[in-house]
């Protein structure tokens, strides 16, 4: 095998370094699972299977990933090895629409949730670092912007009772005021206004007397 220049033994060691970390959170969450599988089990058998069990989801997870990058970054016209690296990328705007979503709660109000969508048409340029040679990859990509989410309460019924009793209080209070304030100063004020608070006001019997 030719041997690698100095890009190429970077990319190469950029690829195995993504794909060990990629193993080793497989390995750890697959690790993890196991232990709980196996709870049942003397604590032997438990963590050694569990170890094992992660070590092997690890390794395989580990070569499937270097070996997926490494073929991307093979160069199919002069066959170096890690020499093909994505060198540029362009995105147009190809549509934006504004979309809305209604979701009803439980409580009966609704969320709604609107944002625009747009869609980018993209072209990832890859170029080898070996002959020079340029490869380029087309594709759609979707993206939500300015979502918002507000929430729109429920139709509520008319206002409680309680505040129409409150106001009707305030009311009757201001009344029984002006009745004392109308006996005390003149009778034609007391009797128009304060039917309660008038005492023998002529106002007051002079209504009566014309009713009668
Ligand atoms: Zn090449």
């Amino acid at each position: 095998m030719v041997e690698l220049s100095q890009d190429q033994l970077e990319k190469q060691a950029a690829i195995k370094k993504s794909a060990t970390i990629f193993g080793a959170i497989v390995g750890v969450i697959v690790g993890l699972l196991a232990l709980w599988i196996l709870s049942g089990q003397g604590s032997a058998i438990r963590y050694g299977g569990a170890v094992v069990v992660a070590l092997v989801a690890g390794f395989v997870v580990y070569r499937a990933s270097f070996k997926s990058q490494a073929k991307s970054a093979l160069c199919e016209k002069c066959g170096a090895a890690f020499s093909r690296s994505r060198s540029d990328r362009s995105e147009t705007l190809a549509s934006s629409e504004a979309k809305e979503e209604r979701e009803e709660q439980p409580d009966g109000s609704t969320k709604v949730t609107t944002w625009t969508e747009e869609v980018y048409d993209v072209v990832d340029t890859y170029t080898c670092a070996n002959c020079g040679d340029e490869t380029t990859n087309t594709y759609q990509t979707t993206r939500r912007k300015d979502e918002e989410t507000t929430v729109e309460p429920a139709p509520k019924p008319e206002p409680a009772k309680g505040d129409a009793k409150g106001d009707e209080g305030v009311v009757a209070d201001k009344g029984a005021k002006g009745g004392r304030r109308g006996s005390s100063r003149g009778s034609t004020k007391g009797g128009s206004k304060g039917g309660k608070g008038g005492k023998g006001d002529e106002g007051g019997k002079g209504g009566k007397g014309g009713q009668g």
